[in-house]
């Protein structure tokens, strides 16, 4: 079957280049009416500039498609809210959100200030709570609606100097495991993309060989999977070169450890076995850990 978004209307954070121009070329070709939302900005988000969205907009309408330009910061409320608004004045809905907006503010934690620990998380973070929220009321009034989060290996993994991104990137998972649970019986499907792709953000990092293999396109029909009618939901999907894989997070079996002799030598002394993989399991929701919890504490006492 083939993934088409026709009559869908789709808003894509930071889409004036990079992976962001990427997704909305790629959703406009397959049907969506697109909101081409950029600030501007440099990539440790400085200045503020129209040019590379409206040359965006310009490219899907040159091949027929319908898109319009809105520079809202994400990480202002009011900002959002006027986008909202005017795509809604427009097409009347939105069905899709790609939360794709970001900078990069790097310094290793002993030299980070905390000003550029906070606006890295404003932008990310708070940028896309501010934009998920401004479009999830009407998604779910319309009982539809595909958001996905865009996350980084940074953020699942760490990278040494990127404290507040990663802190930031990881915070994803967190919101997108919320989402799901609330979004779920208004068909609000909500996933998160870790790609890794040759940007400006990225230019100077990699080698010449390896950026030509991490195209933005090559990751893109990944997003417009996760953005699709018959999308997954909760999904970390990691894509780049063509490559995709999924993240999972999983619970060691665990280890009780019971009355008096619960003490932190005997965390210590049984710590390999807590931390033992083979009878892991995913958990999906938090009260399955506590019920895990209360179930083995109340079966070694012979309590039902
Ligand atoms: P990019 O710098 O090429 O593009 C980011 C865009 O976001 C820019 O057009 C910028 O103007 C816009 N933007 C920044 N702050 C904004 C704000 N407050 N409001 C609206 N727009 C804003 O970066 P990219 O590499 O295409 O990255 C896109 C997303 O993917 C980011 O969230 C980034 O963290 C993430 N990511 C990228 C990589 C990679 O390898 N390039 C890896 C992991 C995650």
């Amino acid at each position: 079957m083939d993934i088409r978004f026709d009559g869908r209307v789709a808003i894509v954070t930071g889409s004036g280049v990079g992976l962001g121009r990427s997704h909305a070329l790629g959703l406009a070709a397959r049907g969506a009416k697109v909101v081409i939302n950029d600030l501007g900005v440099s990539t440790d988000g400085e200045g503020r500039n129209s040019a590379a969205a409206l040359a965006v907009v310009d490219e899907i309408r040159a091949a027929g498609g319908e898109a319009i330009a809105h520079g809202a910061d994400v990480s202002n409320e009011a900002e959002v809210a006027d986008m909202v608004e005017q795509t809604m004045k427009e097409w009347g809905r939105v069905d899709i959100l790609v939360n794709n907006a970001g900078i990069l503010r790097d310094k290793t934690f002993a030299k980070m200030t905390m000003a550029d620990f906070r606006k890295v998380v404003d932008v990310h973070l708070m940028g896309t709570a501010c934009c998920t929220h401004a479009v999830w009321q009407i998604m779910r009034d319309q009982k539809y609606g595909r958001i996905v989060l865009t996350s980084s290996a940074s953020g699942l993994y760490g990278n040494f100097g990127q404290s507040n991104y990663g802190a930031a990137k990881a915070a994803m998972m967190g919101l997108m495991n919320v989402l799901h649970l609330e979004g779920a019986r208004d068909d609000i499907r909500v996933n998160t993309l870790a790609p890794t792709a040759a940007t400006r953000m990225t230019e100077n990092l990699m080698p010449p060989e390896a950026l030509e293999l991490l195209q933005p396109e090559t990751i893109t029909p990944g997003l417009l999977y996760l953005v699709s009618e018959n999308a997954p939901s909760r999904t970390i999907l990691g894509a780049g070169a063509g490559c995709y894989a999924v993240t999972k997070v999983y619970e060691t079996e665990g280890v009780l450890i019971e009355g008096e002799g619960n003490t932190p030598e005997a965390v210590a002394a049984q710590f390999d076995q807590i931390a033992a993989t083979g009878g892991q399991s995913e958990l999906t929701d938090a009260f399955q850990q506590t019920r895990k919890y209360a179930k083995k504490a109340a079966d070694a006492r012979g309590m039902k």
